[in-house]
């Protein structure tokens, strides 16, 4: 069911549960900034899910509160993740969901990272 993203901060959301270590995840990076993980429910043979480190809800709490520190540390994780994982060449696909319309589901900030095959068009 998608969350309402003008909602307070959960800190028990499962994202932050993984970010503690409360919860297993297939890590595959981490830094100051950002950790990444394997999405549970692949919807392509790659799809890592990047957060932040920080307690941002989701894209528009991030972009608005987050310091130029960590919208930085966490637009440069983004691009690292791919890099690691071979996806530049030949490509890969970002998105991150925001609220109710946007089908956003974890309340915590996450951008999906998709690759591994020719991903077809976007369509809303
Ligand atoms: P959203 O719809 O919020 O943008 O995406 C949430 C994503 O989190 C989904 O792709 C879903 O498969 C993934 N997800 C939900 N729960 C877990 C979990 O416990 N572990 C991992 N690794 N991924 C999860």
């Amino acid at each position: 069911m998608p969350i309402d993203a003008t909602l307070p901060y959960d800190p028990d959301n499962i994202f932050a549960r993984i970010l503690r270590d409360e919860i297993p995840s297939k890590r595959v990076y981490e830094d100051d900034f950002a950790i990444a993980f394997h999405d549970i429910n692949p919807q392509a043979p790659q799809h890592i899910l990047v957060i932040p480190r920080g307690a941002y809800v989701s894209w528009d709490d991030f972009s608005a509160r987050g310091s130029d520190a960590e919208i930085a540390g966490f637009v440069r994780a983004v691009g690292a993740v791919a890099r690691q994982a071979g996806m530049v060449e030949p490509g890969y696909r970002l998105l991150a969901n925001v609220g109710v319309d946007g089908g956003q589901e974890v309340p915590h900030l996450h951008v999906h990272v998709f690759a591994g095959r020719r991903l077809g068009a976007m369509l809303p």
